[in-house]
């Protein structure tokens, strides 16, 4: 586990600092949320995407919707991803730039699954300045990012413990949301599976690579005070809770 300083500590001192030099006291620029597979980002983020009334961009649907389309960006990816080659940042990059230019949406936006890498992050924060003409200098306009972090075992029980339901689609987790009867589906019986993406080696390994892409993502929001941490490890209730008290907190900052 990577040790991360929360924002009640010298980050949002410096925050105060920016809110109180400027006359620009918009709030942040972009909300992006971190955290490992299984920590609940995506449920997050929508939630406060739907609170706040900012779009919620899911790097993955983007993605997905760019392939789908056959749009230039997307013909290319598709072509990269037959050789079995990852997508480089120029392409993902320039998917998400035209879909934000698409929404014809000014405010803040809420970025989920994004970046992914310390070059993404530069971009991100370049292309931000440019959107909104605001400089991140100001700390209160800054990109605010929510790291949920959740413990190891935690987090294996979320992701390992799946099974789902082959007739129905319904799904059920062995440690917090077991069937009635085990194995077998509260709905109509059917004997319930595990994907193989969901068994415990695979998901070791999916959150070991997570964790050598992430932490230096992590570090560069910390080095730039945007850091907010939040407890993961509680439930999706008082995850929501704690994310919405840091938010406040950042947004009073900008109206001070
Ligand atoms: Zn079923």
């Amino acid at each position: 586990m990577i040790e991360i300083k929360t924002a009640s500590g010298s980050n949002r001192d410096v925050h105060r600092v920016g809110a109180l030099n400027t006359p620009q006291r918009l709030g942040p620029v972009a909300i992006i949320f971190l955290g490992p597979p299984g920590a609940g980002k995506g449920t997050q983020a929508r939630h406060v995407a739907n609170v706040y009334r900012f779009p919620h961009i899911s790097t993955g649907d983007v993605f997905r919707s760019h392939v789908a389309k056959k749009t230039p960006l997307g013909l290319q990816a598709a072509k990269i991803m037959s050789r079995g080659m990852l997508v480089p940042d120029e392409v993902v990059c320039g998917m998400l730039s035209e879909h934000i230019r698409g929404l014809g949406f000014a405010g803040c936006l809420i970025l989920d699954g994004f970046p992914r890498s310390v070059a993404q992050a530069k971009w991100l924060d370049r292309f931000l300045y440019m959107r909104s003409g605001v400089s991140h200098d100001l700390q209160c306009n800054a990109p605010a990012a929510i790291q949920i972090s959740i413990e190891r075992d935690q987090l294996l029980r979320r992701l390992a413990g799946r099974r789902s339901c082959p007739t129905c689609g319904r799904t059920y987790n062995l440690y917090f949301q077991p069937p009635r009867n085990p194995g077998i589906c509260d709905y109509e019986g059917a004997e319930l599976v595990m994907r193989p993406d969901d068994s415990e080696n695979v998901v070791r390994e999916r959150l070991m690579i997570h964790d050598q892409n992430a932490l230096p993502v992590t570090e560069y929001y910390l080095r730039k005070g945007r850091l907010l941490e939040i407890d993961g490890n509680k439930a999706a209730e008082a995850v929501r809770t704690a994310i919405a008290v840091e938010l406040e907190s950042v947004f009073a900052l900008a109206r001070a």
